[in-house]
């Protein structure tokens, strides 16, 4: 099974880059807020540090000074605000885009390539990888971004106070830059493994209580409480093992975090004295430090959840499919509708082919039947008629265009693979009908239901009742008409039909079989037959044996012939008369 692909980093910035310019006015407006609640937040400690000037030369009136930081702090806290909103719808707007256009990747992927990746990989992308983005897009970008330029700002009003005084600063660097890359290296790796031993932890203990009796019945419980008990130990462990993480780097940061507000003090102190500085640029150098320990902290929180959300973009990005060919023209028109498979190999595994050069020819309106012992290839040549996977050598194609070079929808109004899989959309049933075909009206829809005599219920239901979950259960002979009536929307003029997948119960298999005979009217049908009689009425019957057609002729042509098929018909004519 080959995995999606991961996209580059490349093209993860560059694809961020894009999502963020896409509200240019409304990006503009929230650094706008953010820069000048930064720049209030400044001011008080400017003031601040006035007023302890004043007071050294008693010319300070502190109750205006009071107020006026008083007024600026409102004021920084109504900015904070406004921008907190501008930056939250904006990432609600990005999150939404980044989901459709997700959405848009998963339906264009070629039906081969999600065979090919199994379906495993693609769930996960689009739960546990939208949800880590989400969280990434709505909290860790605004937040780190905000914090950022609150560090930015800081720093500048440092240098306007005295470039000296930035100096201080410095200090913490190294630390933090040494214990941050310490932690990182290690926490996430940590955490996994403690929430892995937790769900371990609780597995263990429902299999036992759910299991109770037989555990009892069995004389288990010795097992059960050791496993437990190892459960245990190891949940310990790994929780031991984040409690030192935490033990060593807190401590670290906290202290790398007051050791520049202590400098700052000492050596603010000491350019005053040698007079450097003035006494207030001094004083509020000191607060500007001990103000950049928050938004450093929230920086360094933030980082490990930036790269967990980078990778998921990059998951999210990897989903896609080779870009569309172009529909050569005599397709466009209509052109041939004749099916030619020519030398045609294929291979779930490298190295082990399924198919050793099919030959086949399957003109326009013709019923063949494809036969043969169970695991010969039949469903997998099936597959590659219906261009689901495409052939390793050789070529499937329809009017003379390789299918695997057709885009999706194209490929759908050409062939479709029949199988039993009709899941049923919640929504309207018109939804799970037009669904095929969007622009088709409810004259259309209402032919198509009654073609497949599912007009009797679906009329009495109404195009807009609500059906699947949370409306009205369709039984599966519906749901098998609903995929029906679909199919006579979309209009392909070749099905592949494969039994195999598409039994139904005998109660409701008579009504269903003619709803099915209406679809196949007028269309070339390819039959992979489980059961003989559809060979017998097929115009044509292939033989399948390892992966090879071995005969190929008509019902009488191939009885005659006395070779497989006359015998697997022999045998099977047999059994169906004694019974
Ligand atoms: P039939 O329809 O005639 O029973 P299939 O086309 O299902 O035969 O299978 C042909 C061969 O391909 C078998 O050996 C089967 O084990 C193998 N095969 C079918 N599907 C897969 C798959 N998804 N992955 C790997 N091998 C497969």
């Amino acid at each position: 099974m080959s995995r999606l692909p991961v996209a580059s980093a490349r093209e993860v910035r560059a694809h961020a880059r894009r999502l963020a310019l896409r509200y240019p006015r409304q990006l503009a407006l929230t650094v706008f807020l953010y820069a000048l609640a930064t720049v209030f937040g400044l001011a008080a400690p400017w003031l601040l540090g006035q007023l302890v000037e004043d007071m050294r030369d008693g010319t300070a009136e502190v109750d205006r000074t009071t107020l006026l930081i008083v007024a600026v702090l409102v004021i920084e806290a109504v900015l904070v605000r406004g921008a907190m909103y501008t930056s939250a719808t904006l990432a609600e707007k990005v999150l939404a885009e980044l989901r459709e256009e997700f959405v848009d990747r998963v339906l264009a992927l070629p039906p081969a390539t999600v065979e090919r990746a199994g379906s495993g990989d693609l769930v996960t992308r689009s739960t546990r990888d939208v949800d880590v983005l989400s969280r990434t897009v709505r909290l860790a970008v605004p937040d780190s971004l905000t914090a950022l330029m609150t560090i930015a700002f800081t720093l500048g009003a440092l240098v306007l106070l005295g470039p000296l005084l930035v100096l201080p600063c410095l200090v913490a660097v190294p630390v933090l830059w040494a214990a941050t890359r310490w932690y990182l290296a290690r926490a996430r790796e940590g955490y996994l493994r403690q929430s892995a031993s937790y769900s371990e932890l609780t597995d263990g203990l429902t299999e036992t209580v759910e299991g109770a009796r037989t555990v009892e019945a069995f004389g288990l419980a010795g097992r059960r409480a050791a496993r437990a008990d190892a459960d245990i130990a190891r949940s310990y462990a790994a929780e031991r093992y984040t409690l030192r993480l935490r033990t060593v780097y807190l401590p670290i940061s906290d202290t790398a975090y007051m050791m520049p507000v202590v400098a700052a003090l000492v050596f603010g102190g000491w350019c005053y004295i040698e007079g450097l500085v003035p006494l207030s640029a001094a004083t509020a150098a000191v607060l500007y430090v001990q103000q950049l320990i928050e938004p450093v902290d929230r920086l360094l929180y933030w980082m490990d959840e930036l790269q967990v959300g980078g990778a998921s973009m990059a998951r999210l990005l990897g989903v896609r499919g080779e870009p569309a060919a172009a529909v050569p023209a005599q397709v466009r028109n209509g052109g041939g509708q004749d099916i030619a498979v020519r030398d045609v190999r294929y291979a779930y595994r490298a190295g082990s082919d399924v198919l050793h050069g099919i030959d086949l020819d399957i003109k326009r309106g013709e019923r063949l039947a494809i036969v043969g012992p169970s695991g010969a290839g039949k469903s997998t040549l099936g597959r590659l008629l219906a261009g689901v996977h495409a052939p390793r050598t050789g070529a499937v194609t329809v009017g003379g265009t390789p299918l695997a070079d057709l885009p999706l929808e194209r490929l759908r109004r050409e062939v479709v693979l029949v199988t039993q899989e009709q899941h049923v959309f919640s929504g309207t049933l018109r939804d799970n009908l037009v669904m095929a075909r969007p622009d088709a009206g409810d004259d259309e829809v209402r032919q198509a239901l009654m073609a497949v005599g599912a007009w009797e219920w679906a009329g009495a239901y109404g195009l807009d009742a609500r059906v699947g979950s949370g409306g009205t259960e369709l039984s599966p002979a519906q749901a098998q008409q609903l995929a029906l009536a679909r199919l006579i929307l979309v209009d392909p003029h070749t099905l592949v039909l494969d039994e195999a997948t598409s039994l139904i119960a005998p109660r409701v298999a008579r009504q269903l079989e003619r709803s099915l005979a209406a679809v196949l009217e007028g269309r070339t049908v390819i039959a992979i037959a489980h059961r003989l009689h559809t060979a017998h009425d097929a115009d044509r019957v292939a033989v399948m044996v390892d992966g090879r057609i071995t005969e190929l002729g008509t019902h009488d042509e191939l009885v005659a012939k006395g070779g497989d098929y006359a015998a697997l018909w022999h045998s099977w004519h047999g059994r169906a008369v004694a019974n």
